[in-house]
């Protein structure tokens, strides 16, 4: 073809289509779906594929059934310079969607040229589908799918948020539901906002949930890991379940499976779990690596010093099932530390056994009697069989406030209950006298003077208040309130 003709052909295709009949009123380029053999959406463009058009119809067929909602369904590629807003209520009433009485209908319409997604609701749907889990839907569920192009998806996945809410909106026991049944749909008061949970919230709500709790379960076993074996950097365990949660609310905006659910949680309480095992493990080998030549003593004060009875009963209270086994097991383990008995080193083939706290008292020295007494430290005295050889071996207490005594120096130092000279009051300090005897030698140490803080004026007001929202509307059969939501994607 030569050059003229392209250009004739062309100037010829400009003539038709400037020439041509003037557009149609947009409005009546879309078909009601009532029209069209008992459908629910309005497709004109063929933008959906037959198969979405079908699930649509299928749902949203008994969802009008089941008296809840009728929801119609428009997608179009353009309404030319026509608002959508204004549009969707002028289909909507055009339309009269929904029922008469209890002005249930709900049109969701699609402008693909202009990007904006529309819903309108009726008088009666405005209380269970207030503006803002419109808005929520919208944002949520169909904007990352309609800026993909993904028409059908955003649509099925937002209707079925549209059904989900509705559902669990009728699960909730309101005296509004009784007015939907009632033919007096003007006595109907509006529910109260947050009834309803859209699976993106609930999703939003794990992962707070997993956040705080894997971070404190972290803190936790950190704080419970063995003395020697802590560390701080491992609080990065706390976020891989957060991670995991915002991971798949990503890949599926709508997901709601329980099962996965239970399964990120249930890694929140594993992870710092399984951290703090690992922790108790790294312990215990290196205690095995400790060199032959330690004595009894030395071992058990080494684990001692690691298993604070405080941190024992916080490992087993928080991770019952690994910790309490093993405890029982390292329980025993001290047991037999302590207790096993030693050969003589006096005579040979004599054996010494532990005595039992009141024997041993009479073989000790009444400095480390009055050390036993104030529980700085516990004596173990064991007796040779044969030649009544003693042994006896000190145990401090590693949590002991008792102080080493200046004059006899046994550890029997103990702070006295301090007086008090003249006390706090709320505009003024106090002061008075803090002093330390000794249990053993009765010595006392000189008085320090100290000062006693202000007591705190407590004044705190508690005051209520609480708001009730409420309106009642009156239907005039399926005519739109204005209510909805449009979002722009
Ligand atoms: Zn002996
Ligand atoms: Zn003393």
């Amino acid at each position: 073809m030569s050059c003229f003709y392209r250009a004739l052909l062309g100037l010829l295709l400009v003539v038709v289509v400037s020439c041509g009949p003037a557009a149609p009123d947009p409005l009546e380029a879309i078909p009601d779906p009532k029209t069209l053999d008992e459908s629910y959406v309005s497709d004109p463009d063929r933008v959906l594929r037959p198969a979405t058009v079908q699930l649509l119809n299928s749902q949203l067929r008994a969802l009008d059934q089941s008296g809840r909602a009728h929801i119609d369904v428009v997608v179009t590629r353009s309404i030319g310079e026509a608002v959508p807003k204004t549009t969707a209520t002028a289909l909507f009433n055009r339309w009269k969607i929904g029922d008469a009485e209890k002005d249930n209908g709900l049109l969701l319409l699609l402008v693909l040229d202009q990007r904006r997604v529309e819903f309108e609701t009726g008088y009666g749907l405005e209380a269970d589908l207030p503006d803002i889990i419109c808005f929520r839907i919208q944002q949520q569920i169909m904007l990352p799918l309609l800026r993909d192009k993904r028409y059908d998806e955003a649509l099925t996945q937002g209707v079925q948020a549209l059904m989900v809410h509705l559902a669990a909106s009728a699960a909730v026991p309101d005296s509004s539901r009784v007015a939907t049944s009632s033919p007096a749909p003007e006595s109907r008061a509006v529910a109260p906002d947050g009834a309803t949970l859209t699976p993106h919230d609930r999703w939003v709500g794990l992962g707070t949930f997993c956040a705080l709790g894997s971070f404190f379960l972290c803190m936790l076993a950190i704080g419970l890991s063995p003395n020697d074996h802590r560390s701080f950097t491992f609080l990065w365990l706390g976020l891989v379940p957060v991670g995991l949660v915002g991971l798949l609310n990503l890949l599926h905006p709508t997901i709601d499976d329980n099962a996965s659910l239970y399964a990120i949680i249930a890694l929140s309480y594993l992870l710092p779990c399984g951290y703090l095992h690992w922790t108790v493990l790294q312990l215990n080998r290196r205690y095995a690596a400790q060199p032959a030549a330690l004595s009894r003593r030395e071992r058990y004060t080494y684990l001692e010093r690691q298993h604070s009875s405080v941190q024992t009963f916080f490992r087993v209270l928080f991770f019952p099932v690994g910790m309490l086994v093993y405890w029982l097991w390292h329980w025993r383990r001290m047991h037999q530390l302590r207790a096993a008995p030693y050969a003589c080193s006096n005579c040979s083939g004599g054996t010494m056994h532990r005595l039992s706290e009141k024997q041993d008292d009479a073989l000790l020295k009444p400095g480390q009697a009055a050390e036993e007494k104030t529980r700085s430290i516990d004596y173990d005295v064991f007796q040779c069989t044969q030649c009544h050889q003693t042994l006896v071996i000190d145990y401090k207490n590693l949590g002991t406030t008792v102080k080493p005594c200046p004059q006899c120096q046994y550890l029997t130092l103990e702070a006295q209950e301090p007086t008090v000279e003249l006390a706090a009051t709320t505009s003024a300090t106090g002061w008075g006298w803090k002093q330390s005897r000794c249990a053993h030698c009765q010595h006392q140490t000189k008085k320090v003077r100290y000062t006693i803080a202000r007591k705190s004026s407590s004044s705190s007001s508690s005051g209520s208040s609480s708001s009730s929202g409420g309106s009642s509307s009156s239907s005039s059969g399926g005519s739109s309130g204005g209510g909805g939501s449009g979002s722009s994607w």
